[in-house]
Parts: structure tokens; C-alpha cells; sequence
């Protein structure tokens, strides 16, 4: 690492579950509706209005912990294990009822890791790492504020629809030492949530928020732990990959002068966790309270609903209907087809109907994963993000693509891009594209009769290549391509070399 220090950072991220309804009421949990078209008495915290639990969102969540690795609902010496619902309390105008339902000394789940992939340079391969997941619990969201932001001083006003939807909320370990890492980490959240449709996180929608809690350590030989570490900053509400990668690179830089200004008191223990903002446009992160600690929200049980169990057979059920995950699939992949992890990363990266798609055109060649793969990220993957289409809405079928890898696993590179474009732009067959775009057909063996004729017309090559010049065999392949413009030239080589070797 180039910086004088080591970042420390662990995540909290909020995840909005895909429910028809909220957490405690029958509200429908929709984005985009007009404001304060979606509330009732439960989510506006009238007097007298009681809750009642949302089944889905906590098999949802049960989903996602079990993919998290967590434990769920069982503490030491208390079985069967149960989760309860505790309220956290706070005022804020956009939380009617003064205090939010969450999960404090009993969460549903706990205890889990998720395996990430970080790629500083994809050249290079991946470096497998394991992030810890302290706690993944269930809480409903709180409403929005929407400031004036014309800067003539308007008023604000609040949208409740927003609240009580279900949120997953997932704390992890302090794991993970670069921007790079908490990306990572944060697309594979995103990735095992979305394979397993717990959210559909969207960042831009805020369906899924981040807050990255940062602190650096800068090694001091003389000191007990070898290092001294600086306070820990909260920058909240990052809401892109972006952000995150740049908040966090500015806060550690941020953090590290400070120490250098201030080496004494500048440290974890000496001054409390802050808050911060990440002004984008700045490129800034912006120091706004002190946190409360867990004692300031005057947590208790929350009297309106009972604690959960959670039987095994429920998990089981859960278990049964989550499919391969994209570590797993990574990992068979690899071995089922002898992918790279890089190429496999890729493939996973884009989704169970993708992986689907090259399984399929993998089976039509006979088993030949590396092809399909490459084939895939040529002309597939580019044609998708040109078209604005996802791979199921993709016109040509993995059997059909299989067929048109066939029909052209001779032609030179550019030529086969050519062939496909015609394909996909006229729906035309591959023989017919193929015709269109000009490419003469050439037999193998008129090109051997063309390789023999070459070796007899250079004598002086061949005696030259026989005299150990590997480079004289170029001066034959040249000839032979010469007159036979767009012949395939792996396919005159290997002619050559065959005809050579005699
Ligand atoms: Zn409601
Ligand atoms: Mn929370």
C-alpha cells in the first residue's frame, strides 16, 4: 500500500426488502407514489393502532442471513433460540411515532461472513477475502424529509409514505482495508440479494444505503499495539459506489493529517465516534454530531408485538428455495468448465439467467466452457449493454449462438464480429450474414493444396526453416494468405506447420 497508514473499515448497510406491504401494516411498500398517498394509522403512529408482523419480510430476511452464513435466532443457553423486537427511541420529523421498531439485544441473525472477490488489477486475478458480519436485523424505515434546496430559504416538508417499509440492516466487521475492498464487498451484497429477490437494490432509489465507518492506523513501532488509531468517523448515507470509494479515500487522508497535527489527542478513546456527511460535489466529507450512544435511544422491549421463534423446519423451508449462490457458482464453475476466477467472477457477476445462458451454449459445444466464456464477453456482453437489454430478452437463443460459433470458429476475430452484428441487426442466418458481409468460404482442403504450393515455390524458406529459423516459416504463411485474402490465418498456420513437418 502506497499510504503511510492502514484504513480501517467496517459497513452498515440498509437494505429495503421486496414486500407488496410494510413491515407493521398493509401500507403498500412502493416507490414513487404520491407523497403521503401510503400510510394508516399503524405506520402514522396514531394512539391505539397496533402492529402486526410481515411473514415474507422475515422469511426475506431469514433468506438473506442463511446467505450471509449467519446464526439465526439462537444466543447461548437459549433454546429454542427467538428473536424480539425492541423501540429504539428518537424524535425527528420524519418518525411519527418518536421511536423506530428494531432489533437490539436479541437480533434474528448473527455472526456470518461474506466471501468477496477484490480485483485491483483483473490481469492479476482475484484475492479471495472473508468479511465478518456482526448482525444482520430487521427494522422498519423512517419517513423523508425534503428540504427547500433552491436556496431561498423555502420550507421542508416530510413524505411518510416511506414509513415502516422493512429494512434489513447489516453491520459488519471492521475487515476491510481499502475503497477497493468496501466495493467489493458492498457489489456482492448487492449481487446475493438481488440473485435471491430479498431487494432489488437500487442505490439511486435508495433501496440500498451504505455508511462507512473509517478509522486509519499509522504504525509506531514504540507504541504497545505498533500502531495508534485514530477516532472513528461514521460518513453516512453514501448512496453510490462511487461515493463510497470516494468518501472513504478522503476520510482516511483526511484523518491521517490530522494525526500528523495532532498526535497526542487525535486518537480512538480520547474523542467520541462522529458522524459525517460526504458532500459529493465538494469531494468532502463534512463532520456533523457526535454519535449517540446505544444508552441515548433508551432502548426497550417492544410491548406491542411477541418475540419470533424460528423452528428448524422453517429454516429448512427457507433453505430449499435459495438455489446456488454466487460463491458456489464461481467455485463450480471453475471446476465444471476450467474457467479462470476472473471469467467466472464475470459470468456470475451478471446473474443467475446468465450463468444459465452460457451453461446451455457450453453444453451445445460439447462441454467447451472457455469458448462459450470468451465468446460471451466478445460479442454478447457488448451487444447487451449497446442494446439495453438483459440476456433473457437477448433474440439470439444460447442454441442459436452455439450454431453461429460453430459456423465461425474459423474466421479472424474482426470478421466474426462483423458476421454477428449482421446477425443480430437483420435476423439473418449465419450462412446468409456471412454472405452479406462478404466472407469468402474456404475449404481446408483447397488451403492445403495452397500451403503445399507455397512450400514448393520458397525453397529457400523451407531450407532456412529447416536450418533452425523458426521466423522463415512466416515468409510460407505470407505467401498462402497473400492469395487467399480473409483465409483464416490459425487455420494456414497450422496447414503449414503440418505440411513443414513431413
Ligand atoms: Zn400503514
Ligand atoms: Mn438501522
Amino acid at each position: 500500500m502506497a499510504e503511510p497508514y492502514k484504513i480501517v473499515i467496517g459497513l452498515e448497510v440498509h437494505v429495503q426488502l421486496l414486500t407488496k406491504t410494510k413491515l407493521f401494516c398493509g401500507c403498500p411498500n412502493k416507490f414513487g407514489l404520491p407523497p403521503n398517498s401510503a400510510v394508516c394509522p399503524v405506520c402514522l403512529g396514531m394512539p391505539g393502532s397496533l402492529p402486526v408482523m410481515n411473514r415474507k419480510a422475515f422469511e426475506l430476511s431469514l433468506k438473506a442471513a442463511l446467505a450471509l452464513n449467519c446464526s439465526i435466532a439462537s444466543h447461548p443457553g437459549e433454546k429454542p433460540g427467538y428473536t424480539k423486537w425492541d423501540r429504539k427511541n428518537y424524535y425527528y420529523p420524519d418518525l411519527p411515532k418518536n421511536y423506530q421498531i428494531s432489533q437490539y439485544e436479541l437480533p434474528f441473525s448473527h455472526d456470518g461472513f461474506l466471501e468477496i472477490n477484490v480485483h485491483p488489477d483483473p490481469k492479476k486475478g482475484y484475492t479471495p477475502k472473508k468479511v465478518g458480519i456482526i448482525r444482520a436485523h430487521l427494522e422498519e424505515d423512517a419517513g423523508k424529509n425534503i428540504h427547500d434546496e433552491s436556496g431561498r430559504g423555502g420550507d421542508t416538508r416530510v413524505d411518510l409514505n416511506r414509513t415502516g417499509t422493512p429494512l434489513l440492516e447489516i453491520v459488519s466487521h471492521p475487515d476491510m482495508n481499502s475503497p477497493e475492498e468496501a466495493i467489493a464487498y458492498l457489489e456482492e451484497i448487492r449481487l446475493l440479494l438481488r440473485e435471491l429477490a430479498v431487494s432489488d437494490c437500487e442505490m439511486q432509489e435508495g433501496s440500498l444505503r451504505c455508511d462507512a465507518n473509517v478509522n486509519v492506523h499509522i504504525p509506531k513501532p514504540d507504541e504497545p499495539k505498533g500502531y495508534a488509531a485514530t477516532p472513528l468517523v461514521e460518513i453516512k448515507n453514501l448512496n453510490s459506489f462511487r461515493a463510497v470509494g470516494r468518501a472513504i479515500t478522503y476520510e482516511a487522508k483526511r484523518q491521517y493529517e490530522q494525526f500528523q497535527k495532532d498526535p497526542v489527542n487525535y486518537r480512538i478513546g480520547k474523542l467520541l465516534k462522529t458522524t459525517a456527511g460526504w458532500d459529493d460535489a465538494k469531494g468532502r466529507t463534512e463532520v456533523q454530531r457526535h454519535k449517540e450512544e446505544a444508552a441515548d435511544y433508551r432502548y426497550f422491549p417492544e410491548p406491542d408485538l411477541v418475540p419470533v421463534i424460528v423452528s428448524k423446519e422453517q429454516l429448512d423451508a427457507v433453505k430449499a428455495t435459495m438455489g446456488e449462490l454466487p460463491q458456489a457458482q464461481r467455485q463450480r464453475l471453475q471446476s465444471q468448465y476450467g474457467l479462470s476466477l476472473y471469467d467466472a467472477e464475470v459470468l456470475s457477476s451478471k446473474g443467475r439467467k446468465m450463468v444459465a445462458y452460457f451453461e446451455e451454449v457450453a453444453k451445445e459445444l460439447a462441454g467447451d466452457g472457455k469458448t462459450a466464456a470468451n465468446r460471451l464477453s466478445d460479442l454478447v456482453f457488448p451487444a447487451l449493454t449497446e442494446r439495453h437489454e438483459e440476456i433473457e430478452e437477448f433474440p439470439i437463443r444460447p442454441a442459436a449462438f452455439a450454431t453461429f460459433l460453430k459456423a465461425t470458429g474459423s474466421l479472424p476475430k474482426m470478421d466474426r464480429l462483423s458476421v454477428f452484428a449482421v446477425v443480430l441487426e437483420k435476423g439473418l442466418d449465419v450462412e446468409a450474414a456471412k454472405k452479406e458481409v462478404g466472407i469468402k468460404e474456404f475449404d481446408e482442403s483447397a488451403l492445403r493444396a495452397a500451403a503445399i504450393a507455397a512450400i514448393a515455390a520458397n525453397p529457400k524458406a523451407v531450407a532456412d526453416f529447416k536450418g533452425g529459423k523458426d521466423s522463415a516459416k512466416m515468409a510460407i504463411v505470407g505467401h498462402v494468405m497473400k492469395n487467399n485474402k480473409g483465409a483464416p490465418n490459425d487455420v494456414v498456420r497450422k496447414l503449414v506447420d503440418e505440411e513443414l513437418g513431413k
